[in-house]
């Protein structure tokens, strides 16, 4: 999905969630965690093609064999939970993460996709578990 995409939902999301809570830190961490998890497209574009393009990497088209996305993981939201507790922070927190991956789980054709958004997964099968 689109970055601006994302951050139109996002920034929908931390808004009713400010409205909820009236906590601005929580509904600003809302909306990181529901936007910047896209910034690994830089890091798996950069991997895969040796060069660094922020437009290309952020159109998301461009994908091969592997896929290098490292904050798309759900490992990523129960290490998040496990150290800092349950608390307005790290609810925030998993509502933005939780929206990202589940639009991406939808909007991309990929297999495996329960599997697919485990790191662990991903790095058993050489990071060819995303890619349909
Ligand atoms: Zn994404």
């Amino acid at each position: 999905m689109k970055p601006q995409f994302h951050f139109l939902i996002s920034a929908i999301i931390s808004i009713v969630f400010f409205f909820l809570t009236k906590n601005i830190v929580a509904s600003l961490i809302c909306l990181s965690a529901g936007f910047l998890i896209d910034i690994d497209h830089i890091l798996d574009y950069s991997i895969i093609y040796k060069k660094f393009s922020l437009k290309k990497a952020m159109k998301g088209e461009w994908y091969k064999d592997k896929v290098y996305i490292l904050l798309h993981s759900w490992e990523i939201l129960i290490i998040i939970l496990i150290i800092f507790r349950l608390n307005i922070y790290t609810i925030a927190f998993a509502i933005g993460f939780v929206q990202h991956l589940i639009i991406d789980i939808f909007s991309y054709p990929t297999k495996n996709k329960p599997l697919a958004y485990f790191l662990t997964y991903r790095i058993l099968t050489n990071f060819r578990g995303l890619c349909g």
